[in-house]
């Protein structure tokens, strides 16, 4: 697989990166091209930014390709690894077009592993901890099967998310693709879109605008946050692991908080926030996430290292640098 590059003596690979504009497709892009590989990004932009990878297109190893998955592609070249992280991850952004985005998980994912078994490349699939829907177990291995409305608003993520599942363990089992799937809880860090919608950037903003930070429901529903360093080591390691783990892998800090104990954090991070308001809690909200990571240690050895107060200040600061940019012409005006 790849060329040995003379200079490094490493192998160099070519690696598809599907959603690679998006919060973590672009850091893992960096990280492949740090590593020397050649990275091809297929991003149709509805929801990731060309702006996080813009300092990448000058790079001789790194190609930007805007193409939606549903649609049939074909990349000129060998590739040696795919990754699919194409996906809207934010609830608000991906029950915008509910049918697209069951679609992208399903035609989607089934044109990437087409394009990976005639390249005979790898296939990574970015997963996600919604599979267990609103979890009855706690905290959730990976052989529990889940709690998932496969009638309400976020089924089309998840169930979208568990027939990609599907596809990727019958094309492993039928010798045509060597898949992966790695179930990625709630992930953090700089480059996540300020207006997504999600917990993290949503409190960041409205702290760092003055405002009140929204807290729905009760605010004791819990969830895991894990920085988007860690996060992409957890790819990069199931990408190479040896034998393939044939099972999926849960990603994600066991660090357990309470989104009002989320909410106490930022404020005493970002001392402008005007306090919390209580909005009613969206249908189907899981109460509880916490991953089980046994099998990651166990089989990649890997655990997250960015403790939640840790990992906030980098994600702050880049928010912060964003939010006075986008002040400064108004000041000036
Ligand atoms: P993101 O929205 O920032 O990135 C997704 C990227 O995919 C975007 O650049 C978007 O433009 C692109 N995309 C969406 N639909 C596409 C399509 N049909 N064709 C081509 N490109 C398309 O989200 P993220 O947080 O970076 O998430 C990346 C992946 O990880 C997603 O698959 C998501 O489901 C999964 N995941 C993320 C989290 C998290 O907390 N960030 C948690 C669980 C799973
Ligand atoms: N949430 C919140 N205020 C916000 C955004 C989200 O209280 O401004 C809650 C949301 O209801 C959920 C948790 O925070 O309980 C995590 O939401 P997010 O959208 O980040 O991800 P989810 O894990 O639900 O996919």
């Amino acid at each position: 697989m790849g060329s040995v590059d003379t200079r490094t003596g490493r192998t160099k690979k070519r690696v598809l990166v599907a959603g690679g504009a998006g919060f973590v497709g672009s850091h893992l892009c960096d990280a492949l091209l740090a590593e020397g590989h050649a990275v091809v990004c297929v991003d149709s932009f509805l929801t990731g930014a060309r702006s996080n990878v813009a300092p990448l297109e000058n790079h001789p190893d790194f190609k930007l390709i805007q193409h939606d998955i549903c649609d049939v592609l074909s990349i000129d070249g060998p590739l040696d690894e795919v990754y699919n992280l194409a996906c809207a991850a934010s609830p608000p952004r991906y029950q915008a077009d509910p049918v697209h985005t069951m679609m992208t998980s399903v035609v989607g994912t089934r044109n990437l592993l087409d394009l990976a078994e005639r390249n005979g490349a790898r296939f990574l699939m970015a997963s996600t901890s919604e599979v267990y829907g609103d979890p009855e177990v706690h905290p959730q291995p990976e052989d529990y099967r889940g709690n998932v409305n496969c009638t309400g608003p976020r089924a089309c993520y998840d169930e979208g998310k568990r027939a990609a599942e599907a596809l990727c363990f019958d094309l492993l089992r039928l010798g045509r693709v060597d898949t992966r799937v790695v179930r990625i809880f709630n992930t953090y860090g700089p480059r996540m879109q300020a207006d997504d919608g999600r917990i993290v950037s949503n409190f960041i903003n409205q702290a760092l605008r003055g405002e009140a930070l929204t807290i729905y429901g009760t605010g004791e529903q819990t969830r895991s946050f894990c920085h988007v360093s860690d996060l992409v080591k957890g790819l990069l390691a199931m990408m190479a692991v040896e034998p393939n783990p044939k099972a999926p892998v849960n990603l994600g800090n066991p660090g357990e908080f309470t989104v009002n104990e989320l909410a106490d954090l930022v404020r005493e991070m970002i001392p402008e926030a005007a306090g919390v308001v209580y909005r009613p809690l969206p249908q189907d909200d899981p109460q509880r996430r916490r991953p089980d990571i046994a099998r990651a240690k166990q089989l990649l050895g890997w655990e997250p290292r960015i403790p939640l107060k840790q990992g906030l200040e980098d994600t702050i600061a880049w928010f912060r640098l964003a939010y006075e940019a986008e002040k400064r012409p108004i000041a000036a005006a």
